[in-house]
Protein backbone atom coordinates (compact mmCIF):
# COMPACT_ATOMS: atom_id res chain seq x y z
CA UNK A 1 0.00 0.00 0.00
CA UNK A 2 2.50 2.50 0.86
CA UNK A 3 6.44 2.72 -1.63
CA UNK A 4 8.27 3.61 1.20
CA UNK A 5 6.09 2.92 4.61
CA UNK A 6 9.53 3.71 6.74
CA UNK A 7 9.03 7.34 5.51
CA UNK A 8 5.59 7.90 4.76
CA UNK A 9 3.96 6.45 8.33
CA UNK A 10 6.28 7.60 10.67
CA UNK A 11 5.37 9.61 14.16
CA UNK A 12 5.23 12.92 14.26
CA UNK A 13 8.32 12.86 16.80
CA UNK A 14 10.24 10.56 14.22
CA UNK A 15 9.71 12.68 11.13
CA UNK A 16 10.68 15.80 13.16
CA UNK A 17 13.81 14.44 14.78
CA UNK A 18 14.87 13.18 11.29
CA UNK A 19 14.24 16.54 9.57
CA UNK A 20 16.09 18.11 12.11
CA UNK A 21 18.78 16.44 11.49
CA UNK A 22 18.75 16.92 7.64
CA UNK A 23 18.08 20.76 8.84
CA UNK A 24 21.44 21.75 10.99
CA UNK A 25 23.33 19.47 8.20
CA UNK A 26 21.63 21.55 5.32
CA UNK A 27 21.97 24.92 6.86
CA UNK A 28 25.91 23.84 7.31
CA UNK A 29 26.30 22.49 4.03
CA UNK A 30 24.39 26.29 2.29
CA UNK A 31 26.48 28.28 4.40
CA UNK A 32 29.64 26.61 3.36
CA UNK A 33 28.80 26.53 -0.60
CA UNK A 34 26.36 29.20 -1.54
CA UNK A 35 27.94 32.69 -1.19
CA UNK A 36 24.89 34.42 -1.37
CA UNK A 37 23.98 31.92 2.17
CA UNK A 38 27.19 33.23 3.49
CA UNK A 39 26.52 36.75 2.89
CA UNK A 40 22.89 36.56 4.47
CA UNK A 41 24.15 34.61 7.82
CA UNK A 42 27.19 37.02 7.86
CA UNK A 43 25.14 40.04 7.79
CA UNK A 44 23.18 38.89 10.65
CA UNK A 45 26.50 37.57 12.62
CA UNK A 46 24.27 34.34 12.19
CA UNK A 47 26.58 31.03 12.76
CA UNK A 48 25.00 28.03 11.24
CA UNK A 49 25.49 25.94 13.78
CA UNK A 50 22.86 28.03 15.88
CA UNK A 51 19.95 26.21 13.97
CA UNK A 52 19.00 23.17 16.10
CA UNK A 53 15.62 22.25 15.67
CA UNK A 54 12.93 23.14 13.55
CA UNK A 55 11.46 26.27 15.34
CA UNK A 56 14.87 27.59 15.25
CA UNK A 57 14.18 28.01 11.14
CA UNK A 58 11.89 31.04 11.93
CA UNK A 59 15.39 32.86 12.79
CA UNK A 60 16.66 32.23 9.09
CA UNK A 61 16.52 34.50 6.05
CA UNK A 62 13.93 33.88 3.33
CA UNK A 63 14.84 33.54 -0.33
CA UNK A 64 12.70 34.93 -3.05
CA UNK A 65 12.56 34.61 -7.25
CA UNK A 66 14.23 37.77 -7.00
CA UNK A 67 17.18 36.45 -5.04
CA UNK A 68 17.84 33.68 -7.95
CA UNK A 69 17.37 36.24 -10.63
CA UNK A 70 19.78 38.20 -9.01
CA UNK A 71 21.96 35.39 -8.83
CA UNK A 72 21.60 33.94 -12.10
CA UNK A 73 22.70 31.81 -13.85
CA UNK A 74 24.72 30.38 -11.47
CA UNK A 75 24.67 31.48 -8.23
CA UNK A 76 22.85 29.03 -6.34
CA UNK A 77 24.69 26.24 -7.40
CA UNK A 78 26.41 24.57 -4.30
CA UNK A 79 28.67 22.29 -6.17
CA UNK A 80 31.21 22.79 -9.56
CA UNK A 81 29.85 22.60 -12.72
CA UNK A 82 31.28 19.06 -13.34
CA UNK A 83 28.97 17.63 -10.88
CA UNK A 84 25.21 18.90 -12.18
CA UNK A 85 23.74 16.40 -14.59
CA UNK A 86 20.75 18.34 -15.55
CA UNK A 87 19.75 21.72 -15.74
CA UNK A 88 15.79 22.38 -15.97
CA UNK A 89 13.89 25.78 -16.02
CA UNK A 90 10.17 28.03 -15.90
CA UNK A 91 10.02 31.51 -16.55
CA UNK A 92 11.19 33.93 -14.43
CA UNK A 93 10.31 37.36 -13.37
CA UNK A 94 11.88 39.25 -17.19
CA UNK A 95 12.98 37.59 -19.50
CA UNK A 96 15.57 35.11 -17.69
CA UNK A 97 14.51 31.67 -16.85
CA UNK A 98 14.66 30.22 -13.45
CA UNK A 99 16.73 27.32 -13.42
CA UNK A 100 17.33 24.58 -11.39
CA UNK A 101 20.19 22.01 -11.06
CA UNK A 102 20.58 18.10 -10.84
CA UNK A 103 23.51 16.63 -9.25
CA UNK A 104 23.57 12.65 -9.55
CA UNK A 105 21.92 11.75 -5.97
CA UNK A 106 19.60 15.12 -6.60
CA UNK A 107 18.30 12.63 -9.46
CA UNK A 108 18.27 9.67 -7.52
CA UNK A 109 16.23 11.43 -4.78
CA UNK A 110 13.85 13.27 -7.18
CA UNK A 111 13.22 9.38 -8.38
CA UNK A 112 12.28 8.57 -5.22
CA UNK A 113 10.03 11.26 -4.50
CA UNK A 114 8.55 11.03 -7.42
CA UNK A 115 7.99 7.13 -7.24
CA UNK A 116 6.84 7.67 -4.17
CA UNK A 117 4.07 10.15 -5.23
CA UNK A 118 3.38 8.19 -8.68
CA UNK A 119 2.59 4.83 -6.08
CA UNK A 120 0.71 6.98 -3.93
CA UNK A 121 -2.25 7.64 -6.55
CA UNK A 122 -2.31 4.26 -7.28
CA UNK A 123 0.29 3.99 -10.11
CA UNK A 124 1.25 0.20 -10.50
CA UNK A 125 3.15 -1.89 -12.61
CA UNK A 126 0.60 -2.97 -14.62
CA UNK A 127 -0.38 0.09 -15.67
CA UNK A 128 0.37 2.52 -18.93
CA UNK A 129 1.15 5.92 -18.70
CA UNK A 130 0.85 8.88 -21.04
CA UNK A 131 3.39 11.28 -19.72
CA UNK A 132 1.52 14.34 -21.65
CA UNK A 133 3.29 17.23 -19.87
CA UNK A 134 5.39 18.84 -22.26
CA UNK A 135 8.70 17.83 -22.71
CA UNK A 136 10.76 20.68 -22.89
CA UNK A 137 13.27 22.76 -20.18
CA UNK A 138 10.41 21.87 -17.70
CA UNK A 139 10.18 19.70 -15.10
CA UNK A 140 6.77 18.09 -15.00
CA UNK A 141 7.66 15.27 -18.15
CA UNK A 142 11.17 14.58 -16.53
CA UNK A 143 9.25 13.86 -12.91
CA UNK A 144 6.28 11.89 -14.06
CA UNK A 145 8.26 9.57 -16.39
CA UNK A 146 11.02 8.97 -13.80
CA UNK A 147 8.37 8.42 -10.72
CA UNK A 148 5.91 5.76 -13.08
CA UNK A 149 9.51 4.35 -15.04
CA UNK A 150 10.57 3.57 -11.58
CA UNK A 151 7.85 1.59 -10.18
CA UNK A 152 8.06 -0.14 -13.66
CA UNK A 153 4.50 0.78 -15.18
CA UNK A 154 5.05 1.40 -18.90
CA UNK A 155 5.93 5.10 -19.65
CA UNK A 156 4.69 6.49 -23.18
CA UNK A 157 6.48 9.86 -23.52
CA UNK A 158 3.90 11.41 -25.75
CA UNK A 159 4.51 15.41 -24.62
CA UNK A 160 1.72 17.73 -24.93
CA UNK A 161 0.03 18.23 -28.30
CA UNK A 162 -1.03 16.76 -31.53
CA UNK A 163 -3.90 16.15 -29.82
CA UNK A 164 -5.91 13.29 -31.89
CA UNK A 165 -2.20 11.41 -32.23
CA UNK A 166 -2.67 11.32 -28.42
CA UNK A 167 -6.39 9.85 -28.44
CA UNK A 168 -4.94 7.55 -30.72
CA UNK A 169 -2.20 6.20 -28.68
CA UNK A 170 -4.67 5.95 -25.69
CA UNK A 171 -6.92 3.93 -27.48
CA UNK A 172 -4.58 1.42 -29.31
CA UNK A 173 -1.50 1.19 -26.26
CA UNK A 174 -4.66 1.21 -23.65
CA UNK A 175 -3.43 4.23 -21.69
CA UNK A 176 -4.75 3.66 -18.12
CA UNK A 177 -3.24 6.87 -16.74
CA UNK A 178 -2.60 9.94 -18.08
CA UNK A 179 -0.59 13.03 -16.66
CA UNK A 180 -0.68 16.78 -18.29
CA UNK A 181 -1.96 19.48 -16.76
CA UNK A 182 -5.74 20.13 -16.16
CA UNK A 183 -6.47 22.18 -19.03
CA UNK A 184 -4.96 19.98 -20.86
CA UNK A 185 -7.27 17.31 -20.02
CA UNK A 186 -10.25 19.22 -21.23
CA UNK A 187 -8.50 19.57 -24.11
CA UNK A 188 -8.11 15.78 -24.72
CA UNK A 189 -11.73 15.68 -23.40
CA UNK A 190 -13.02 18.30 -25.99
CA UNK A 191 -11.39 16.57 -29.01
CA UNK A 192 -12.60 13.49 -28.13
CA UNK A 193 -16.11 14.53 -28.26
CA UNK A 194 -15.41 15.95 -31.69
CA UNK A 195 -13.55 12.71 -33.00
CA UNK A 196 -16.69 10.23 -32.30
CA UNK A 197 -14.76 8.93 -29.06
CA UNK A 198 -16.33 8.09 -26.26
CA UNK A 199 -14.81 7.82 -22.60
CA UNK A 200 -15.77 4.14 -22.85
CA UNK A 201 -13.50 3.32 -25.66
CA UNK A 202 -10.74 4.25 -23.38
CA UNK A 203 -8.98 1.93 -20.63
CA UNK A 204 -8.14 5.31 -19.34
CA UNK A 205 -8.67 4.77 -15.09
CA UNK A 206 -6.27 7.73 -13.53
CA UNK A 207 -5.48 11.25 -13.78
CA UNK A 208 -2.51 13.04 -12.57
CA UNK A 209 -2.89 16.79 -13.24
CA UNK A 210 -0.50 19.94 -11.80
CA UNK A 211 1.43 22.68 -12.84
CA UNK A 212 -2.00 25.33 -12.29
CA UNK A 213 -4.89 25.31 -10.10
CA UNK A 214 -7.98 22.39 -10.50
CA UNK A 215 -10.65 23.83 -8.70
CA UNK A 216 -13.17 20.90 -7.17
CA UNK A 217 -15.81 21.81 -10.22
CA UNK A 218 -13.19 21.33 -13.06
CA UNK A 219 -11.91 18.20 -11.13
CA UNK A 220 -15.46 17.01 -11.43
CA UNK A 221 -15.46 18.16 -15.38
CA UNK A 222 -12.43 16.01 -16.08
CA UNK A 223 -13.31 12.76 -14.02
CA UNK A 224 -16.88 12.73 -16.13
CA UNK A 225 -15.69 13.55 -19.30
CA UNK A 226 -12.84 11.14 -19.18
CA UNK A 227 -14.05 8.70 -16.64
CA UNK A 228 -11.25 8.64 -14.60
CA UNK A 229 -9.73 9.67 -10.85
CA UNK A 230 -8.44 12.93 -10.96
CA UNK A 231 -6.09 13.71 -8.49
CA UNK A 232 -4.13 17.17 -7.97
CA UNK A 233 -0.19 17.18 -8.52
CA UNK A 234 2.53 20.12 -7.16
CA UNK A 235 5.61 21.69 -7.19
CA UNK A 236 8.17 24.14 -8.67
CA UNK A 237 11.18 24.62 -10.59
CA UNK A 238 12.91 25.72 -8.12
CA UNK A 239 12.43 23.28 -5.49
CA UNK A 240 13.07 20.37 -8.69
CA UNK A 241 9.79 20.46 -9.95
CA UNK A 242 7.22 17.53 -9.27
CA UNK A 243 7.77 15.42 -6.07
CA UNK A 244 7.34 18.25 -3.87
CA UNK A 245 3.32 16.96 -2.66
CA UNK A 246 0.45 15.33 -4.34
CA UNK A 247 -2.99 13.85 -3.47
CA UNK A 248 -3.79 10.88 -2.24
CA UNK A 249 -7.04 9.23 -3.27
CA UNK A 250 -8.59 10.74 -0.15
CA UNK A 251 -8.46 13.65 -1.60
CA UNK A 252 -7.95 15.90 1.31
CA UNK A 253 -5.38 17.59 0.79
CA UNK A 254 -1.33 16.92 -0.41
CA UNK A 255 0.88 15.27 1.47
CA UNK A 256 3.99 16.67 1.63
CA UNK A 257 7.68 15.02 1.19
CA UNK A 258 9.07 16.33 4.85
CA UNK A 259 12.04 14.12 4.21
CA UNK A 260 12.87 16.45 1.26
CA UNK A 261 10.81 19.89 1.54
CA UNK A 262 10.16 21.22 5.35
CA UNK A 263 7.08 23.15 4.80
CA UNK A 264 5.77 26.47 6.86
CA UNK A 265 2.96 29.05 6.71
CA UNK A 266 3.86 32.27 7.08
CA UNK A 267 1.66 35.74 6.82
CA UNK A 268 3.15 36.94 3.16
CA UNK A 269 2.67 40.51 4.85
CA UNK A 270 4.45 40.57 7.89
CA UNK A 271 6.86 37.43 7.14
CA UNK A 272 5.78 35.29 10.49
CA UNK A 273 5.08 32.04 10.91
CA UNK A 274 1.79 30.73 11.49
CA UNK A 275 0.35 28.07 13.22
CA UNK A 276 -0.68 24.51 11.45
CA UNK A 277 -4.15 25.22 9.86
CA UNK A 278 -4.24 29.28 9.65
CA UNK A 279 -4.09 30.45 5.76
CA UNK A 280 -0.80 32.12 4.46
CA UNK A 281 2.05 32.01 2.31
CA UNK A 282 3.68 28.10 1.80
CA UNK A 283 7.70 28.35 2.31
CA UNK A 284 9.93 25.42 1.86
CA UNK A 285 13.51 24.28 2.82
CA UNK A 286 14.69 21.99 1.10
CA UNK A 287 16.23 19.13 3.44
CA UNK A 288 18.54 16.78 0.80
CA UNK A 289 19.75 19.01 -2.09
CA UNK A 290 22.96 19.13 -2.99
CA UNK A 291 23.59 21.12 -6.42
CA UNK A 292 20.94 23.71 -5.05
CA UNK A 293 19.95 24.07 -1.56
CA UNK A 294 17.09 26.51 -0.56
CA UNK A 295 16.41 28.00 2.42
CA UNK A 296 12.82 29.23 3.61
CA UNK A 297 11.99 29.62 -0.25
CA UNK A 298 8.99 31.99 -0.44
CA UNK A 299 6.58 30.05 -3.35
CA UNK A 300 3.83 32.59 -3.09
CA UNK A 301 1.34 29.86 -3.42
CA UNK A 302 -1.55 30.35 -0.81
CA UNK A 303 -3.07 27.69 1.34
CA UNK A 304 -2.89 25.76 4.75
CA UNK A 305 -1.18 22.79 6.43
CA UNK A 306 -2.93 19.89 7.87
CA UNK A 307 -1.25 17.34 10.62
CA UNK A 308 -3.85 14.95 11.30
CA UNK A 309 -3.63 11.53 10.13
CA UNK A 310 -4.87 11.16 6.33
CA UNK A 311 -7.30 7.86 5.98
CA UNK A 312 -4.38 6.85 3.92
CA UNK A 313 -2.61 5.79 7.00
CA UNK A 314 -0.04 8.24 5.97
CA UNK A 315 1.35 10.56 8.47
CA UNK A 316 3.28 13.43 5.95
CA UNK A 317 2.02 16.41 6.52
CA UNK A 318 -0.51 17.85 4.24
CA UNK A 319 -1.04 21.18 2.43
CA UNK A 320 -4.90 22.26 0.51
CA UNK A 321 -5.50 23.43 -2.55
CA UNK A 322 -3.10 26.10 -3.68
CA UNK A 323 -5.81 29.37 -3.32
CA UNK A 324 -4.01 32.04 -5.00
CA UNK A 325 -0.84 33.41 -5.24
CA UNK A 326 0.45 36.80 -3.06
CA UNK A 327 2.13 37.92 -6.33
CA UNK A 328 0.85 38.73 -9.31
CA UNK A 329 2.09 35.52 -11.15
CA UNK A 330 -0.34 34.04 -13.72
CA UNK A 331 -0.56 30.45 -14.89
CA UNK A 332 -2.22 29.78 -18.35
CA UNK A 333 -2.12 26.19 -19.45
CA UNK A 334 0.15 25.38 -17.29
CA UNK A 335 2.82 27.66 -18.30
CA UNK A 336 3.62 30.56 -15.41
CA UNK A 337 4.38 34.15 -16.84
CA UNK A 338 4.16 37.59 -14.83
CA UNK A 339 3.10 41.07 -16.41
CA UNK A 340 6.26 42.21 -16.52
CA UNK A 341 7.63 39.57 -18.91
CA UNK A 342 5.30 40.60 -21.79
CA UNK A 343 5.60 43.91 -20.86
CA UNK A 344 9.08 43.71 -21.74
CA UNK A 345 8.13 41.56 -24.74
CA UNK A 346 6.02 43.94 -25.89
CA UNK A 347 8.51 47.34 -25.18
CA UNK A 348 10.22 45.69 -27.25
CA UNK A 349 8.83 47.17 -30.86
CA UNK A 350 9.47 50.70 -30.96
CA UNK A 351 5.46 51.49 -32.30
CA UNK A 352 4.22 50.08 -28.33
CA UNK A 353 3.43 52.09 -25.88
CA UNK A 354 3.49 51.21 -22.08
CA UNK A 355 0.10 51.30 -21.95
CA UNK A 356 -1.63 47.89 -21.94
CA UNK A 357 -4.09 45.62 -20.05
CA UNK A 358 -4.43 41.90 -20.04
CA UNK A 359 -7.92 40.18 -20.31
CA UNK A 360 -8.18 36.56 -18.86
CA UNK A 361 -11.49 34.85 -20.12
CA UNK A 362 -12.68 31.17 -20.00
CA UNK A 363 -13.47 29.76 -23.99
CA UNK A 364 -15.13 26.63 -22.57
CA UNK A 365 -12.62 25.60 -19.94
CA UNK A 366 -9.63 26.92 -21.33
CA UNK A 367 -7.70 29.79 -20.36
CA UNK A 368 -8.15 32.28 -22.91
CA UNK A 369 -5.15 35.47 -23.03
CA UNK A 370 -6.10 38.59 -24.74
CA UNK A 371 -3.65 42.02 -24.51
CA UNK A 372 -5.35 45.41 -25.48
CA UNK A 373 -2.45 48.15 -25.95
CA UNK A 374 -1.80 51.58 -27.12
CA UNK A 375 0.76 52.44 -30.06
CA UNK A 376 2.19 55.62 -30.67
CA UNK A 377 -0.17 57.90 -31.08
CA UNK A 378 1.82 59.29 -34.60
CA UNK A 379 2.20 55.48 -35.45
CA UNK A 380 -1.34 55.13 -35.23
CA UNK A 381 -2.67 58.31 -37.53
CA UNK A 382 -0.61 57.48 -40.39
CA UNK A 383 -0.20 53.94 -40.22
CA UNK A 384 -2.68 51.54 -42.85
CA UNK A 385 -4.72 48.53 -41.63
CA UNK A 386 -2.16 46.58 -42.38
CA UNK A 387 0.94 47.73 -41.04
CA UNK A 388 -1.39 47.54 -37.72
CA UNK A 389 -2.07 43.84 -38.95
CA UNK A 390 1.79 43.62 -39.71
CA UNK A 391 2.49 44.82 -35.93
CA UNK A 392 0.46 42.43 -34.11
CA UNK A 393 1.51 39.72 -35.68
CA UNK A 394 4.83 40.09 -35.08
CA UNK A 395 4.18 41.04 -31.48
CA UNK A 396 1.76 37.82 -31.22
CA UNK A 397 5.07 36.07 -32.56
CA UNK A 398 7.25 36.90 -29.95
CA UNK A 399 5.21 36.37 -27.22
CA UNK A 400 4.60 32.72 -28.30
CA UNK A 401 8.13 32.28 -28.84
CA UNK A 402 9.45 34.09 -25.62
CA UNK A 403 6.31 33.27 -23.18
CA UNK A 404 5.65 29.71 -24.50
CA UNK A 405 2.05 30.10 -25.40
CA UNK A 406 -0.06 32.31 -27.98
CA UNK A 407 -1.80 35.43 -26.73
CA UNK A 408 -4.03 37.47 -28.98
CA UNK A 409 -3.10 41.08 -29.05
CA UNK A 410 -5.20 44.05 -30.05
CA UNK A 411 -4.21 47.41 -30.97
CA UNK A 412 -6.54 49.97 -29.34
CA UNK A 413 -6.72 53.50 -29.87
CA UNK A 414 -4.23 55.92 -28.05
CA UNK A 415 -5.59 57.44 -24.43
CA UNK A 416 -8.36 54.78 -24.37
CA UNK A 417 -6.79 52.58 -21.70
CA UNK A 418 -7.76 54.02 -18.15
CA UNK A 419 -4.76 55.96 -17.01
CA UNK A 420 -3.88 54.73 -13.30
CA UNK A 421 -3.31 57.07 -10.49
CA UNK A 422 -1.91 54.22 -8.42
CA UNK A 423 -1.20 50.92 -9.14
CA UNK A 424 -1.79 49.78 -12.41
CA UNK A 425 -4.42 47.60 -12.77
CA UNK A 426 -2.71 45.30 -15.86
CA UNK A 427 -4.92 42.31 -15.63
CA UNK A 428 -8.84 42.03 -15.91
CA UNK A 429 -9.75 38.26 -15.08
CA UNK A 430 -13.29 37.42 -15.74
CA UNK A 431 -12.42 33.23 -15.50
P1 LIG B 1 6.70 26.12 -12.42
O1 LIG B 1 7.92 26.51 -11.69
O2 LIG B 1 6.61 26.66 -13.78
O3 LIG B 1 6.48 24.63 -12.36
O4 LIG B 1 5.45 26.76 -11.63
C1 LIG B 1 5.26 26.50 -10.27
C2 LIG B 1 3.97 27.14 -9.83
O5 LIG B 1 2.86 26.52 -10.50
C3 LIG B 1 3.68 26.93 -8.36
O6 LIG B 1 4.37 27.84 -7.54
C4 LIG B 1 2.17 27.14 -8.33
O7 LIG B 1 1.84 28.52 -8.33
C5 LIG B 1 1.73 26.52 -9.65
N1 LIG B 1 1.26 25.15 -9.42
C6 LIG B 1 1.93 24.00 -9.58
N2 LIG B 1 1.16 22.95 -9.24
C7 LIG B 1 -0.03 23.46 -8.82
C8 LIG B 1 -1.25 22.90 -8.32
N3 LIG B 1 -1.42 21.60 -8.19
N4 LIG B 1 -2.23 23.75 -7.98
C9 LIG B 1 -2.09 25.08 -8.12
N5 LIG B 1 -0.97 25.67 -8.58
C10 LIG B 1 0.04 24.87 -8.93
ZN1 LIG C 1 -3.56 10.49 2.42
Amino acid sequence: MFWDEKIECLSRDEIVSKKEKLLRETVRYAYKNVAFYRDQFDARDMDPGQIRSIDDISSLPFTTKLDLRDNYPYGFCAVPLSRIVRVHASSGTTGKPTPVFFTKSDMENWTISMARNCYMVGIREKDVCQIAFRYTLFTGAFGHHLGADSIGATVIPTSSGQTERQIMMMQDFGTTVIHCTPSYAITIAERMREMGIHKGDLSLRLGIHGAEPMSEELRGEIEERLGITALRDYGMTELGGPGTSIECPEKNGYHINEDFFHPEIIDPDTCKPLPNGQTGELVFTTLQKEAMPLIRYRSRDITHLETETCGCGRTLIRHGPIIGRSDDMLIIGGVNFFPSQLECVMLGFEEIEPHYVIYLKKKGRLDHVSVAVETHPDFWANAPGEKIAELVQKIETKVKNDIGFRMQIKIVEPLTIPRSEGKAQRVVDER
